[in-house]
C-alpha cells in the first residue's frame, strides 16, 4: 500500500473530473489516498473529494491561492509534500497540472513522468505507461532512488469512479508560508465558448481544412449539440482561422482522450494523431479511402462530410428522441 497525494484541480467552484479519476484509481488499488486542495473558500468543495476515494483531505486556504498561479501553487504544494513525505504524488496532465507539478518536482529534487495513460501500483511503488514520439511508442517507466515520485496523468485515461456520497474523510487544515511572490494574477479573461473543453468532453468532433470556412463548422456543432460533445479542429483548420487555437488537437494543440472521437475531413497527419490516438473509439469520415486517419480509426466512413455529418445528426436525434 502506498501513501499517495493527489493534487485536486477545481475551477468556478467545481472539482475537475480528471481529479476524480486519480482518486478512483488510487483508492481502487487500496492505497492510503490523500487529496490536497488549494484555494480560498474551498472548505465545502474539499468534502466532495471523499466521495471519490480520498481518505484524508488536506486543505490549504490562502488568499494568494484564490486564482491559480504556478509560483504560488508550486511553493505551497512543495511545502505540504515536504512535511507529509508521501510515496507518490499525482496530478492531472491539464494545462494547470503540467505547469506546476514539474516545478514542485524540481523544488524537491525528485523524478516526474508526464502525460501518463496507465498506472500500476505495487506496494509503495508505481509503474507508469506513457506515450512518446508523438504517440508512436508506449514506454513503461519505473522510478529509481528514494523520495516521493511524481506523475501527471492524461485526463480521461483512467475513467471516473462512481461517487459514494455517504463517504467522509478527515479534513486537515494546512498552513503554508508563501513569502513575497514575484507574480500575481490580476484578471482572468474567459473564452466565449459555452461548449465543454476538448480535453474534458467524453465525445469530441473535430474538423479539418476540408470544412472550408468557420461558418461550415456549424454542421459539426449541430452534431455536437445532439451528443453533448466538444468541437475540435486540426491545425490546418486553426491556421486558416476557422477555429480558435484552444480547439486545436495535436502535437502543438491539446491532447484528448475521449470515449468517442469523430474526425471529419482530417487526413490523419502524425502531429494530429499525437493528440487523439488514445481516444477509446475513433470514427473517421473522409472522401479519400487511402488517407492515414483510417489506419488509426476503429470505424471509417468513406464519404463527403457535408453529406455524412448531417445524416448522423439526424439519426442520433431520432435515437435520442426514442
Ligand atoms: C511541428 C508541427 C506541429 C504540428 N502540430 C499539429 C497539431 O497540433 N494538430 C494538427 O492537426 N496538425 C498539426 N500539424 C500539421 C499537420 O502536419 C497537418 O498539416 C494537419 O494536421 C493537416 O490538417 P487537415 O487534416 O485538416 O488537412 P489536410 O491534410 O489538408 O487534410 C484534409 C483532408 O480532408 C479530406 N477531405 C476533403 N474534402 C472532404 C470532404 N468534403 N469530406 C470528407 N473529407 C474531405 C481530404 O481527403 C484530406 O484527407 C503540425 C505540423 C508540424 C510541422
Amino acid at each position: 500500500m502506498a501513501k499517495i497525494f493527489i493534487v485536486a484541480e477545481h475551477r468556478d467552484g467545481r472539482l475537475k473530473k480528471a481529479t476524480f479519476e486519480l482518486l478512483g484509481a488510487s483508492a481502487a488499488a487500496g492505497n492510503e489516498t490523500h487529496a490536497l486542495i488549494l484555494g480560498e473558500g474551498i472548505a465545502e468543495l474539499a468534502k466532495e473529494l471523499a466521495h471519490y476515494g480520498a481518505n484524508k483531505i488536506h486543505v490549504v486556504e490562502n488568499s494568494a491561492l484564490k486564482n491559480y498561479s504556478a509560483e504560488a501553487y508550486s511553493k505551497a504544494v512543495a511545502q505540504v509534500l515536504k512535511a507529509a513525505s508521501p510515496d507518490i504524488v499525482l496530478a492531472s496532465h491539464t494545462p494547470t497540472g503540467r505547469d506546476f507539478l514539474p516545478r514542485v518536482a524540481a523544488k524537491l529534487g525528485v523524478g516526474l513522468a508526464s502525460d501518463c495513460t496507465q498506472l500500476s501500483f505495487d506496494g509503495s511503488k508505481i509503474k507508469v505507461r506513457r506515450p512518446i514520439y508523438a504517440g508512436k511508442v508506449l514506454v513503461d517507466v519505473e522510478f529509481l532512488g528514494s523520495g516521493p515520485v511524481m506523475a501527471t496523468v492524461r485526463p480521461n485515461a483512467l475513467g471516473v469512479p462512481k461517487p459514494d456520497t455517504s463517504k467522509t474523510a478527515e479534513l486537515i487544515q494546512e498552513t503554508v508560508e508563501l513569502g513575497a511572490l514575484k507574480t500575481k494574477v490580476l484578471e482572468i479573461v474567459k473564452g466565449s465558448s459555452a461548449r465543454p473543453d476538448v480535453t474534458e468532453a467524453p465525445v469530441v468532433i473535430s474538423g479539418g481544412r476540408s470544412l472550408k470556412s468557420a461558418e461550415n463548422f456549424k454542421i459539426l456543432e449541430d452534431l455536437a449539440d445532439v451528443l453533448g460533445a466538444a468541437v475540435g479542429a486540426s491545425r490546418a483548420a486553426v491556421d486558416a482561422g476557422f477555429r480558435p487555437h484552444r480547439d486545436q488537437v495535436g502535437q502543438t494543440g491539446k491532447v484528448v482522450s475521449p470515449t468517442l472521437y469523430i474526425a471529419c475531413g482530417i487526413s490523419g497527419a502524425i502531429q494530429h494523431l499525437a493528440g487523439m490516438r488514445s481516444s477509446k473509439v475513433i470514427v473517421a469520415i473522409n472522401t479519400d479511402p487511402e488517407c492515414p486517419i483510417f489506419q488509426a480509426a476503429d470505424y471509417g466512413i468513406v464519404g463527403d462530410l457535408f453529406a455524412v455529418v448531417p445524416l448522423l445528426t439526424q439519426e442520433f436525434k431520432k435515437i435520442k428522441e426514442h
